[in-house]
């Protein structure tokens, strides 16, 4: 059962599988109403969070153009093209959530001591990006098979007035969601119009409508197993993929960070879509420094899409309910 592992995988800015001693002091949940914080707010204080606030490049426009135009003929002519998306997708208008560590991310400006620049809209208000808009397109077309996220915004699912979502069958979110919850005991998950006020798969106050059991958010906090059916499928995917694209990740944190290695591995092809270094861009087929959708308007361009005309059937989304689950008391 997926929160019973007993060598659970966790989350570690650090090459080390020893992950016990790289957290600081922890605040105990009782203490805080974490319903009031953002999900950085939620997570548990760790001292060492790595690279922070690295430069990102730009390359001239012209040579993006080139480049996204060379990555449109590697996903056409790929025959199981997988993503793997990181913050970064989920800066620009119109979702505006911070990310991590870049110039003005949430574990930057707290190293140098400064405000995180307020954002216009919290995360429930927040809408696909265009490159949000294009994967889902590049799923429903067949051209991407499987998305990989490190995002709890669940940005991929929400689909907009003429944009389709990708399926919830072709995602994984690997370090949870915010918009979900979790039936411990028969596994059926419920999506969440609005973001869970819990944080670390704890019992929340609700039960499956399935099976009765006590249902848990599914937002991993630092100390969390990751989720086993999404990291699972993930590694999966990632060794069937013969083309990846990681988009908008420095790939920094660990074991995601490391993951691109399967599909390096089993002979796939890598591009890198990210504005700062990584570890894996000497291994990648094509390395773009640019802003994600500046890179996907060039590859749909390229790839000559139509406007889409219908919205996704609501069946493609599995068990996305969109309904709070009714309360219980005393769990
Ligand atoms: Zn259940």
């Amino acid at each position: 059962m997926e929160l019973r592992r007993t060598r659970a995988i966790k989350r570690s800015y650090r090459e080390s599988d020893d992950d016990d001693d790289d957290r600081g002091d922890k605040k105990k949940e009782t203490e805080r109403d974490v319903s009031l914080l953002s999900y950085a707010e939620r997570l548990q204080p760790i001292a060492d969070k790595g690279l922070c606030g690295d430069a990102e490049l730009e390359e001239e426009v012209a040579a993006v153009d080139e480049k996204a135009r060379q990555v449109a003929r590697l996903i056409a002519g790929s025959k199981y093209c997988v993503v793997l998306t990181g913050a970064g997708i989920s800066t620009a208008e119109p979702a505006s959530i911070s990310d991590f560590r870049g110039p003005n991310g949430v574990w930057t400006c707290e190293k140098e001591g400064r405000t995180v620049p307020p954002s216009p809209r919290s995360m429930d208000d927040a809408k696909p990006t265009r490159t949000h808009e294009a994967i889902a397109r590049l799923v429903t077309r067949g051209l991407v098979a499987h998305v990989v996220t490190q995002n709890i915004d669940a940005l991929h699912l929400r689909a907009k007035m003429d944009v389709t979502a990708v399926p919830r069958a072709r995602l994984s979110e690997v370090h949870g969601t915010a918009y979900a919850l979790f039936c411990v005991a028969c596994a059926v998950e419920t999506r969440l119009a609005h973001m869970v006020d819990s944080i670390g798969l704890r019992p929340v106050a609700a039960v499956c409508r399935t099976c009765r059991a006590p249902l848990c958010d599914r937002l991993c906090d630092w100390d969390s197993p990751l989720p086993d059916g999404e990291i699972n499928r993930a590694i999966s995917e990632l060794k069937k993929a013969d083309l990846l694209l990681v988009v908008g990740s420095s790939m920094r944190i660990r074991p995601v960070g490391l993951w691109p290695r399967y599909t390096l591995k089993a002979g796939g092809k890598l591009v890198v879509i990210n504005l700062q270094n990584t570890h894996l861009d000497k291994k990648s087929h094509v390395r773009i420094f640019a802003k994600s959708d500046q890179v996907f308007d060039g590859i749909m361009d390229e790839l000559d899409f139509e406007e889409p005309t219908a919205l996704n059937p609501p069946e493609l989304n599995t068990r996305a309910t969109n309904q709070i689950p009714e309360p219980v008391k005393n769990i």
